[in-house]
């Protein structure tokens, strides 16, 4: 059968692999296997939220309310922001298809950095739009400013703090992007990992609103990360209306379930859980860098809940995560994008341990 030939270059995305997997394949039992390859947040979900979650679960019959009022009103408190600067997605995830095709199509440009984020590509590629790369992996505003003039392109990706390496851009690097873009690029400033940069160090994080003094900027953020809701999926956008109104067309009705919605409202008042997910991660964190350090090896500075530790000639990133797993360790390669480098999402001090001791092993 033929497909839209579109899809002839997609290849289908790869998400971190799952438990079960290495229970059935090593026979690790399921109670040993850590798994620090999704960014998930290994303090689980709040208590609090949790509960909610409970208490919804006999009113499952019920669409959930479409309007997402309650949600809307929370998130436009917490981020200072009017109700209509504000979409809610299935995941930051869905807002990234929606910007795909809103403003991509076969002859349009988008642009992103040389390693950042998977699902760019694959929802660019969908609508056949053209993509192109920074040369080098660090977004910095001399690398995306000359390929934005020569192409104007239609979108433009800011992933800060970026995923797969952790590092992030500086405040005036991302004003200097925008404050240089046509009127008609959209400029997407995703910031899944923002909780976690702005508590490191506000020279590296924005908020919502200030990238709503951009007519043509759109922020994302997610709950999937600090406020430890990857499973319920719920991400929002912050736009100027007219950018906001636009997106609406393309979303389908009840794109997020009761149980996430209920979530989500309960996880913006339980700030004190996503406090203590981003203290974790600053005490366990030094013990990623000083290992390295230890061992020989490199590290990026990192401003999200993972660092990326990358290897010299000695060590063979593949070969390393397949060790790693075979001894029930999931962590994510990222031989695939080029670089010779393990992503590790910072665990409990548990999970760090076991981590530590099984790279010692497998390097000893
Ligand atoms: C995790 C992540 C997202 C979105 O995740 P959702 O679970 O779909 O909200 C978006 N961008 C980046 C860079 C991410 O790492």
């Amino acid at each position: 059968m033929k497909f839209n030939k579109e899809l002839d270059d997609i290849k289908v995305y790869e998400a971190g692999k799952p438990i079960e997997l290495v229970v059935r394949e090593f026979g690790v039992a399921p109670e040993e296997v850590v798994k620090l390859a999704s960014n998930e947040n290994p303090l689980g979900t709040s208590p609090r939220v949790a509960e909610t979650i409970r208490a919804h679960a006999d009113k499952a019959h019920l669409y959930p309310d479409d309007s997402m009022f309650e949600l809307k009103e929370a998130l436009s408190l917490r981020f200072d922001v009017r109700e209509e600067t504000l979409i809610i997605g299935a995941g930051s995830d869905q807002i990234l298809e929606f910007v795909s095709r809103a403003k991509l199509h076969p002859g349009a440009k988008v642009l992103m950095s040389r390693v950042t984020f998977a699902m760019y590509e694959i929802y660019a590629r969908q609508q056949g739009a053209e993509i192109l790369r920074t040369p080098d992996w660090r977004h910095r505003p001399e690398e995306f400013l000359p390929l934005m003039k020569e192409h104007r392109p239609e979108v433009v990706y800011l992933c800060t703090p970026n995923n797969p390496t952790g590092d992030a851009m500086r405040r005036e690097e991302i004003f200097e992007i925008l404050d240089a873009s046509d009127p008609e690029t959209l400029v997407v400033v995703d910031g899944a990992y923002m909780e976690y940069a702005a508590a490191k160090d506000s020279d590296y994080a924005v908020t919502p609103r200030e990238i709503l003094e951009y007519p043509n900027a759109l922020y994302l953020g997610t709950f999937s990360k600090a406020y430890g809701l990857g499973g319920m999926r719920v991400g929002y956008g912050i736009a100027r209306p007219e950018i906001i109104r636009a997106l609406m067309k393309l979303r389908p009705p009840f794109n997020i379930t009761s149980l996430s919605l209920a979530a989500a409202i309960a996880a913006c008042g339980d700030e004190e859980f996503v406090a203590q997910s981003v203290r974790l991660h600053q005490e366990q964190i030094d013990r990623y860098e000083a290992y390295a350090r230890e061992h020989g090896f490199d590290y990026i500075e990192s401003y999200t809940n993972f660092i990326t530790w990358s290897f010299g000639e000695e060590l063979n990133s593949s070969d390393l995560a397949e060790a790693l797993l075979e001894r029930g360790v999931i962590v994510r390669d990222l031989a695939s994008y080029g670089l010779n480098a393990l992503r590790i999402t910072v665990g409990t001090p548990e999970q760090n341990d076991r981590l530590f001791a099984v790279m010692d092993e497998v390097l000893g």
